[in-house]
């Protein structure tokens, strides 16, 4: 699949030279594998929860040759993927409210874009709101991806206050019917307390206008940021109750084991991945699909 080829290249030419290396499971086996998983950005946690696995797995007799390593860890690797829900949660009446946060070039605007292309080409109404008016680059680009996609923008000038965006927005969105709202955040991790505070009144203004919203809190994150990335999230779950992860730059890491940590460590699904720079380039994250692509 594309996209993921440097992840799959990592994670399963990696275990199967490993495997290839032994007749039998032995201590050393299991301390390679161990080692590969965390080179992959397992993260060492979710990596000492497939260990162990595994070491049940033998003791189990499930695991008998090296050979029966591979689907193995696919199975378990499947079962942390898969727990919880992960579906985008959809509004029975109104707009649905999508609040898209992350740090600066995570590519969080880019995958505004391809969102806002997605739902137009299911057939919904789609509106975006520049509520990152900290930058007026930030801005202007939301507006050319408005553009691209044939989505209108609301936005206030630069400086001005994002939870004063987010109200014209849901005002908007409510005035004409639209079926998404896709507001962009400022994403400076560095000011946390100010982030919180913007992120709660953003919150309130749209809790009040639209019972219910936001129908989701989506956090970006980039891929080839590897543990950072998983750091980020820690830090963001502080100032935003985050329901799902979209993790970019998939096409451009081998560090695809990171969708692993973030949801066996962070508890947060992986609701999207960015696997190019175009507007196509997102896909709904898929668990099985990923897992199968992990292990070729
Ligand atoms: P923002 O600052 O978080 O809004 O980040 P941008 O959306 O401006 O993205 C930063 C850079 O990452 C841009 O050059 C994007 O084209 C690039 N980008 C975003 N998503 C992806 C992706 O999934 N794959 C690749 N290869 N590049 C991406």
């Amino acid at each position: 699949k594309k996209g993921l080829n440097k992840t799959r290249e990592n994670l399963t030419n990696k275990i199967e030279k490993i495997i290839v290396g032994y007749a039998d499971i032995d201590e050393d086996l299991l301390d390679e594998l161990e080692e590969t998983l965390i080179m992959a950005d397992v993260g060492v946690k979710t990596t000492d929860k497939l260990m162990t696995a595994v070491r049940k797995g033998i003791k189990k007799k499930e695991i008998n040759t090296p050979e029966d390593l591979k689907p193995f860890l696919q199975n378990e690797i499947v079962k942390i993927l898969t727990a919880g829900e992960d579906t985008t949660r959809i509004a029975e009446n109104g707009p649905t409210v999508l609040l898209v946060i992350g740090v600066n070039g995570a590519g969080k605007t880019t995958t505004i874009g391809k969102l806002a292309a997605y739902y137009k080409g299911q057939g919904k109404s789609v509106l975006l709101a520049a509520a990152d008016t900290f930058r007026a680059a930030a801005i202007d680009q939301l507006e050319v991806w408005g553009q691209r996609t044939g989505v209108p923008v609301i936005k206030h000038e630069e400086g001005s206050d994002p939870a004063a965006v987010a109200f014209d927005a849901v005002k908007a969105a409510v005035a004409r019917k639209v079926d998404m709202l896709i507001i962009d955040t400022a994403g400076r991790l560095q000011t946390k307390s100010n982030l919180m505070q913007e992120l709660e009144k953003i919150n309130r203004v749209i809790g009040r206008e639209i019972p219910g919203a936001p129908h989701e809190t989506l956090l970006v994150l980039d891929a080839t940021t590897g543990q950072n990335a998983i750091s980020q999230a820690e830090l963001f779950t502080k100032a935003a109750p985050i329901t799902g992860v979209v993790l970019t730059k998939l096409d451009g890491t081998a560090k695809g084991g990171v969708v692993i940590g973030i949801k066996s460590q962070l508890s947060m699904p992986v609701k999207w991945i960015g696997v190019g720079e175009g507007v196509e380039d997102l896909r709904p994250f898929n668990a099985e699909d990923f897992a199968k692509a992990l292990f070729g």
